[in-house]
């Protein structure tokens, strides 16, 4: 973990270091270099590309794509439309960013985030939907975290008050029976899953096309390793 801080501390640095010295560089050479956005052609693949993201960052390699390139590969084709190959609903915890945590681009995921990733509202489904029937998102993940506060609370049945009460509510009858925190991470990300598909015809009816999938992850914030579940 420590040597992760480090690596990331230094990123700025070497992002500028490599900026200055490739403002002449072609599109086409950033492309090359970097490589063209996941392009999945199944759900099977998206999961793959992130996972493999996630090795990268997991293991201090992450792909390096400083400004100019951002820029380059920005207007070409990015300022037009985005196509992200996958949607995740995350929790809001503030140490979950998905771009950052699976390796991937500005255009490449599309995310949802809300205290304990549950999806309970109307306008959270819609989100997550149009990730799928417009953005044609190959996956949708739902993402657990290990030390999650909004799980935890409703765990150890706090009652922090406020609207914050509605999360720890809504995540409490789905775990029950946990045998520990973790556990119930897992039980609420399956669940989440599954409420996805009672709530939205849309997104049950696309993962009945094999087209698309719905799938649980659980993101170990002292390794940084996610795993799907
Ligand atoms: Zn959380």
């Amino acid at each position: 973990m420590t040597t992760r801080r480090l690596f990331l501390g230094a990123l700025p640095v070497a992002a500028l270091t490599l900026s200055a010295c490739s403002t002449t560089r072609t599109a086409k050479e950033v492309i090359d270099s970097v490589g063209l956005p996941p392009r999945p052609a199944t759900p099977n693949d998206a999961i793959k590309a992130l996972a493999d993201g996630n090795a990268r960052f997991a293991t201090n390699a992450p792909q390096v794509r400083n400004t100019a390139d951002i820029e380059l590969l920005w207007t070409s084709g990015i300022d037009q439309k985005q196509e992200p190959f996958a949607s995740v609903l995350g929790c809001a915890d503030s140490r979950l960013a998905p771009e950052i945590i699976f390796d991937q681009f500005v255009g490449d995921i599309f995310v949802v985030r809300e205290a304990g990733n549950i999806a309970v509202s109307p306008t959270n489904l819609g989100s997550l939907e149009y990730g799928q029937a417009v953005l044609k998102s190959k996956v949708l993940v739902v993402l657990g975290h290990s030390d999650c506060g909004a799980v935890n609370a409703a765990y150890t049945n706090a009652e922090p008050g406020g609207n914050i009460q509605s999360i720890v509510d809504a995540i409490k009858p789905v775990i029950a029976g946990a045998t520990s925190l973790e556990d119930a991470i897992t039980r609420n990300v399956r669940a989440v899953k599954d409420r996805i598909r009672k709530d939205s015809a849309m997104l049950r009816e696309a993962e009945q096309s094999n087209d698309f999938a719905i799938v649980g992850a659980y993101y170990d914030i002292t390794t940084a390793v996610v795993r799907f579940l």
